[in-house]
């Protein structure tokens, strides 16, 4: 838990936000500046930075929200349509929130778009 993380705050709820999943390990709502129909983060509760801060005991977590984002893109119609899952590394990677979390990006064509 980082004290003044935003995502930390959201798992404690000291700043709200609309849950569309919860579990004892992850956290997902809707991205604040939506940039698609669907734009959903999802959030280890356990505060990491970024994947760079993934050891050997964070495969599962990690693995889980790969897993989560499949079943929520179902969820919002846009597994058979495509999406896309993005985590943003530090700086040049264009990570503004430092905490690590997954980008789940669907509803229109992202098709010849990268960066
Ligand atoms: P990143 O550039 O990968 O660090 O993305 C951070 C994302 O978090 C941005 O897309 C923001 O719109 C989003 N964001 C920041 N604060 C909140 C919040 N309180 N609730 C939902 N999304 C947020
Ligand atoms: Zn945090």
């Amino acid at each position: 838990m980082a004290e003044e993380c935003i995502f930390c705050k959201i798992v404690r709820k000291e700043v709200p936000s609309q849950p569309i999943y919860e579990d004892h390990d992850l956290i997902a709502f809707p991205d604040l500046h939506p940039v698609a129909p669907v734009h959903i983060l999802v959030v280890p509760k356990e505060h990491m930075q970024n994947l760079n801060d993934a050891g050997k005991n964070d495969v599962g977590i990690l693995g889980k929200m790969l897993r989560l984002s499949a079943k929520i893109a179902n969820e919002k119609g846009v597994a058979e349509t495509g999406y896309r899952v993005v985590i943003n590394n530090g700086e040049d990677g264009g990570q503004v929130v430092p905490h690590l979390h997954l980008h789940l990006i669907g509803g229109k064509s992202l098709a010849h778009q990268l960066g």
